[in-house]
């Protein structure tokens, strides 16, 4: 059965992805393409061109994709100027023997794809970030900037209003080939050169077409060091059903308690067509889109909520 599931800011490419897979495409071509359209929408004020800079202003996305049927994954971090940078995750599993690039060589690799050099930091972001980080130094840091240690600031800066999201998608295409697809600008204000989990495979996303696929979002500093994607999909394997492999993973994100704790999303399919998203901790209400061949419509749901 074709199925797409993906998280509330999926909205500008989520019908994109559906139409695609309801006329036979590729999984991971359809939602690189859906994903494309959240990245340059810029009311979407987490991923891409709407998404946050770090702490000296600078856009730095990952992105990560997986086919869960060769289990081929592409991904890259802390990427300067492009856009989509899903469909150069893409372009490194396609083109390349490894599986990550990050920073200049990711960049230095998109211009040998054809990527455009993008203006990725949207006016408001800007302005957003410089108020929020004047709150934080002093005159003599701020007259020095950004020749001042950034880590001090690291552990004050993080913002509840605008903190994280990462776009996912997790799909089941016409061959039954499950797939899934990562973006995110990361953290607002994180340190230069951060990796979150969205593109760490195992950790942000998971796939195997014979058993799911997983994919997180929100406190990627846990699901990293949880593997909580590779967790729910081996779970699956062991013969978890899919709401117990999660369970697995909510338990061990809920045994950590020194390091950055926080809330984390948890988006999963299986491939007997069940799915659910989980929502840890988090304080607002989740909600993300579900599609299934049966459905004449995409439904925006909430997620289950979970407090340990
Ligand atoms: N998980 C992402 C990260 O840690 C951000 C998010 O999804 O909120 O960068």
């Amino acid at each position: 059965m074709k199925m797409l599931l993906a998280n509330a800011e999926a909205w500008p490419g989520f019908d994109t992805t559906v139409e695609l897979l309801r006329q036979g495409g590729a999984g991971i071509d359809s939602m690189v393409s859906g994903i494309a359209k959240v990245e340059r929408e810029a009311k979407v004020r987490s991923v891409g061109y709407g998404g946050w800079p770090n702490m000296l202003g600078e856009m730095e996305f990952d992105a990560g994709v997986m086919d869960g049927t060769t289990r081929d994954v592409g991904a890259v971090g802390a990427v300067p100027a492009t856009l989509p940078v899903s469909a150069l995750a893409h372009e490194v599993m396609k083109h390349l023997p490894h599986v990550m690039l990050t920073g200049a060589g990711a960049r230095r690799f998109a211009s040998e794809r054809g990527f455009a050099v993008d203006e990725v930091l949207h006016p408001d972001s800007k302005r957003v970030w410089w108020e929020r980080l004047q709150k934080e130094m002093s005159a003599e840091q701020q007259a020095a900037f950004p020749d001042i240690p950034l880590a001090p600031l690291s552990n004050t800066i993080t913002d509840p209003e605008r903190v994280r999201d990462t776009t996912v998608f997790l799909g089941r295409d016409a061959s039954n080939g499950i797939g899934v697809v990562t973006s995110t600008s990361g953290w607002a204000w994180k340190y230069p050169g951060r990796l979150g989990d969205s593109p760490i495979p195992g950790a942000g996303f998971y796939a195997d077409s014979r058993y799911g696929a997983a994919a997180c979002t929100h406190t990627g500093e846990m699901t990293m060091r949880c593997s909580t994607s590779r967790s729910i999909v081996l779970a699956m394997r062991l013969g978890y059903t899919l709401a117990d492999a999660i369970k697995l993973a909510v338990d061990e994100l809920s045994e950590l308690r020194t390091g950055f704790l926080a809330g984390v999303v948890i988006h999963a399919i299986d491939a007997k067509g069940n799915h659910q998203v989980v929502n840890y901790r988090c304080d607002e209400e989740i909600r993300y889109w579900y599609w299934d061949e049966r459905m004449a419509a995409p439904e925006l749901r909430v997620a289950t909520a979970v407090k340990l």
